[in-house]
């Protein structure tokens, strides 16, 4: 039976033996739990073994879960493909975006976020690998799009994100790291955050100098298939 205690103390040791063995601390990586097509009640249970990141990629899915959750300090982080007709409701429901990958999406964030709020945390997604069907600026575009959106109102540009190919990540986890080094030359406050690795990779991901790691099968489970 699939007990979520156990596969987060498993993901946990993992996590810290990564980083260990890269000479890191463990504790500058923010396990963020993918609980996309899991039940509120499954939140809930991975709140109480001392979760606070959660990532979804559907925003009335999410939605309906924050509902029933509100009761809880939970930090909401959207990761699926943004369309700009839900831009504006992921700004105000959410805490981070790790889906931008245009500075139109960026505007729109930027413009729906309630200044009230503290900043929207924003990740540029980077097709790293130039995958083909994969979502994501070109890396060469990367550095230009980072100094447009890090200069809009009621968002702040964190860092980096990637989804590479899954035969072959450690290249394009090192790359996505170089290429934040270099826009890091350009930009100030520095990018602080690289969203990389998930269930399959994410050992590779923190060898590579992953700061935050989006796990949810390892975590969970599989998922229903009423998403992919
Ligand atoms: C679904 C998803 C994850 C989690 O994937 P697992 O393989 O289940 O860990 C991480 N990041 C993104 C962007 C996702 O869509």
């Amino acid at each position: 039976m699939h007990n979520l205690e156990n596969c987060l103390t498993e993901v946990t040791q993992q996590l810290h033996q990564a980083a260990l063995a890269a000479g890191r601390n463990p504790h500058h990586i923010t396990l963020v739990a993918v609980s996309k097509t899991q039940p509120a009640s499954a939140i809930v249970q991975a709140h109480g073994a001392g979760l606070i990141h959660f990532g979804e990629n559907y925003l009335q899915e999410a939605q309906s879960k924050m509902a029933s959750l509100q009761h809880l300090p939970l930090v909401w982080h959207f990761l699926g493909p943004l369309q700009s007709n839900k831009a504006a409701a992921v700004a105000r429901a959410f805490h981070w975006v790790h889906s931008v990958d245009s500075l139109k999406i960026a505007q729109k964030l930027s413009a729906a976020r309630p200044p009230s709020l503290a900043p929207l945390n924003l990740c540029l997604q980077v097709n790293i690998d130039h995958q083909a069907t994969k979502s994501g600026c070109p890396p060469q575009q990367a550095c230009a799009l980072a100094l447009a959106i890090a200069a809009l109102p009621n968002v702040r540009l964190r860092g980096l994100m990637a989804i590479p190919n899954p035969q072959q990540p450690a290249p394009a986890f090192a790359a996505l790291r170089l290429l934040m080094a270099e826009i890091n030359t350009h930009i100030s406050p520095a990018l602080d955050t690289l969203s990389m690795g998930m269930s399959a990779d994410f050992a590779c991901a923190i060898a590579e100098g992953s700061t935050l790691v989006r796990i949810g099968t390892r975590l969970f489970g599989a998922r229903t298939p009423t998403h992919p």
